[in-house]
């Protein structure tokens, strides 16, 4: 294959306007809409602007996944190159919208995550067209919602966008591949009591206490989860309670106590499942507190691990591709959860730029990098997808 060359004016000038576009997530607060909206409109624009086919959902009110596609010729595969829009929080942050291009890298917020990889999907389409590449199936380029809060975007796009038959989503893993993530189930269980003034404590009945109980047999169960069989990618999953809400003051009998658990699952561990194992360590407390009322709420995340296999046809393609670009090859799980799954099909993990600068006050990426990640989805693409 010849080599791949990219204009880095247009690459730089793509990033550029979509950093000065803020994109916080409002992380559940209704209040401010505006931000992703406006990236949404913005990143709309620029794939109109390629000539894309055009496609929108609105996911909540006012926020909305967009795409464009690019038509394939035949029968080949539906290639998603995916994104998301939303950005983290901006606290302490000096001049998070401003893009500074210094010593080969851009900065700014969302520079690396993952900005980067939405401006390097436009490169690749320019590149496509420039060269006069036929694919033989659709390529679709998405920008998603939400993915810093709960993963609506993506959640809806596996449900109401374009079928597609593998993705590629470039958050940053320093052009390294991820086929495999954990899961991430987040739920809220709460204790009933019976209020009561604490100079008569056996007239009520004591929602901490009965939580306290609960948190004793769930730290058991943690323990247990410390010694299970690891996936050989993934690992061991894991449990952690991590926050407690109870009562109201020292002199008052508390009706209601409530823990916020976070449990990462494996590939071939269901919601399901964990749900059933949190019912399995009620049951059991029980025997010792009979009049215990516990209520486990349903999951308010529910993200399923990414189990892409390595002989998938994209996973094999990237594999190939980042061999050929960077003359090597590194695969390892994702640190973090991601969109990948949601998309309903084999995905595949490798973006530009480090997961260790990306929610940090001084983020960055390497424009380098960025050209190396749009030679890898270009290759990716041609070989699943040419003609000839
Ligand atoms: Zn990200």
């Amino acid at each position: 294959m010849r080599s791949i060359e990219i204009n880095q004016e247009s690459l730089v000038a793509d990033l550029s306007a979509m950093i000065r576009c803020a994109s916080v997530n409002t992380f559940g607060v209704a209040t401010d809409i505006g931000a992703e909206a406006a990236m949404a409109d913005l990143y709309e624009n620029m794939l109109r602007d390629l000539g894309l086919e055009i496609g929108s959902c609105e996911v909540t009110a006012g926020r909305r996944n967009v795409w464009g596609v690019l038509k394939g010729s035949g029968e080949g595969p539906t290639i998603l190159l995916a994104g998301h829009m939303d950005t983290v929080g901006i606290d302490g942050y000096e001049n998070p919208f401003e893009p500074i291009v210094k010593d080969g890298r851009i900065y700014g917020r969302g520079s690396c995550d993952m900005k980067a990889g939405l401006a390097a999907y436009l490169e690749v389409v320019r590149y496509l067209q420039r060269s006069g590449t036929t694919l033989s199936g659709d390529l679709i380029i998405a920008g998603v919602i939400d993915e810093e809060h709960a993963m609506a975007g993506s959640r809806d796009f596996g449900i109401n966008g374009p079928k597609v038959d593998c993705a590629i989503v470039a958050e940053p893993s320093l052009l390294q591949i991820s086929a495999a993530h954990k899961g991430q189930v987040l739920v809220t269980m709460k204790t009933k009591g019976l209020a009561a003034h604490s100079s008569m404590p056996d007239k009520g009945r004591n929602a901490v206490y009965h939580m306290a109980a609960v948190v004793g047999r769930l730290q058991e169960y943690a323990n247990d989860l410390a010694v299970h069989d690891a996936d050989p990618v993934c690992g061991k999953p894991s449990f952690n309670v991590g926050a407690i809400r109870g009562g109201d003051n020292a002199c008052s009998v508390p009706d209601y106590c409530e823990i916020d658990i976070d449990r990462r699952t494996i590939p071939g561990e269901s919601t399901a499942q964990v749900m059933q194992e949190l019912e399995v360590v009620l049951e059991q407390v029980k025997e010792a507190v009979p009049d215990l009322i516990c209520e486990i709420g349903e999951p308010y995340l529910d993200l399923p691990p990414l189990d892409t296999k390595m002989d998938d046809p994209v996973a094999m393609a990237m594999v190939e591709a980042c061999t050929n670009v960077l003359g090597q090859v590194s695969v390892s799980a994702f640190p973090g959860s991601t969109d990948a799954p949601n998309f309903g099909c084999p995905a595949i993990i490798c973006g530009p730029g480090d997961l260790a600068q990306c929610h940090s006050l001084n983020e960055y990426v390497a424009i380098d990098q960025i050209e190396n990640a749009v030679r890898i989805y270009v290759h990716a693409i041609q070989s699943m997808q040419t003609d000839q």
